[in-house]
């Protein structure tokens, strides 16, 4: 008898026989296990979700009435016959890599991840397995992101800058996660005068802020904001009406894509930082080996250049399709959270 695959791959998502559970599924299912609370994995309708104590906040916000539970990190659960644990991704708060075991054969789902630690989210930890399903979002050579440490010295300087010429700052910012890790690692670095937070980025910020992780206090928009001041807001907010109501202001975008010179001259944003909260290329190649997987599947992203790129590692590679591809992954879901 043919031994099943511990997770095999559905119309509705990544699917466990052995526990009979799908994870981060975008159709309606009885059982989901979701990564994290971005709105391409935590998808309205299921019948029952799990995810980590550290992400259900966010996730309730997002979805309103759910039938839901958490775990800890590392935290075992029997469901079926499979044994399921969930794994600091270094993605977001509370994001999580899901590790599923039948019989002792072991797969990952990496959810969305980065090696590099933020300060805010759980930092990645590398789970042993014999299969490994990464995302790989920036799945290309060309992706290589600068230290944080670098990133918010350029951030603080710029907003020195505008404040000093009379100007707003307003950074947009994907309002699970980005939004949060940019005022934190600011905060850390040194605030240059108040920070605002448009509408859809502010209740986030509070839930996060009620749960305990660190962030530096932070209002709404309700009205004229003084001229050193850092708004944060969406990136569907840059140029918007919403924004001209600032007054003067200096526009900025903060996003792994902005790595790419197609896509800068393409959108007339401002100011651009180059900032991830996914792995780049040596992060996706480091985070794999570690694992020590012989067998891996790619979704998210560039999913035929980097399965092309594992085989000739000698890896025996797939490819995972979902219904949200490439730019999606960090894209337009994001925009509009609320
Ligand atoms: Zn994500
Ligand atoms: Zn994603």
């Amino acid at each position: 008898m043919a031994v099943k695959p511990v997770l095999s791959f559905t119309e509705k998502g990544i699917y466990c026989p052995a526990g009979d559970f799908y994870i981060d599924p975008w159709r309606p299912v009885p059982r989901a296990l979701v990564t994290h609370g971005h709105l391409d994995h935590a998808r309205p309708g299921h019948g029952a979700y799990l995810a980590t104590h550290a992400a259900l906040p966010v996730i309730r916000h997002r979805l309103g009435a759910i039938t839901a539970d958490g775990i800890g990190y590392a935290e075992p659960r029997q469901i079926g016959a499979a044994q399921v644990s969930f794994h600091p991704a270094g993605h977001v708060p509370g994001s999580a890599q899901i590790r599923v075991a039948v019989g002792g054969e072991v797969w990952v789902v990496s959810g969305d991840y980065k090696l590099a630690t933020d300060g805010l989210s759980e930092p990645f930890e590398s789970v042993k397995c014999h299969t490994f399903i990464t995302e790989c979002t920036f799945g290309l050579p060309v992706f290589h992101w600068p230290t944080q440490a670098q990133t918010a010295a350029d951030m603080a300087a710029w907003w020195g800058r505008n404040a000093a010429n009379g100007r707003v700052s307003v950074m947009g910012a994907y309002g699970l996660g980005k939004a949060q890790r940019i005022m934190a690692m600011l905060a850390d670095h040194g605030l240059q005068g108040p920070i605002y937070t448009h509408g859809a980025v502010e209740p986030i910020t509070q839930i996060l802020r009620a749960q305990g992780y660190s962030l530096p206090p932070t209002t709404k928009v309700a009205g004229p904001v003084p001229t050193n001041a850092l708004v944060i807001a969406p990136p569907s907010a840059l140029g918007s009406a919403w924004a001209a109501k600032l007054g003067p202001h200096a526009e900025a975008f903060a996003s792994g894509w902005m790595a790419l010179r197609g896509v800068r001259r393409r959108r007339n944003l401002g100011t651009r930082f180059v900032i991830s909260d996914h792995a780049d290329w040596d992060g996706l190649n480091s985070a794999i080996r570690a694992t020590g997987a012989t067998r891996i599947f790619a979704t998210h992203g560039y999913t035929t250049q980097f399965r092309r790129w594992l085989e000739a590692q000698g890896y025996d590679a797939g490819i995972v399709a979902t219904e949200w591809q490439g730019e999606a992954a960090e894209g337009e879901p994001e925009a509009n959270p609320e």
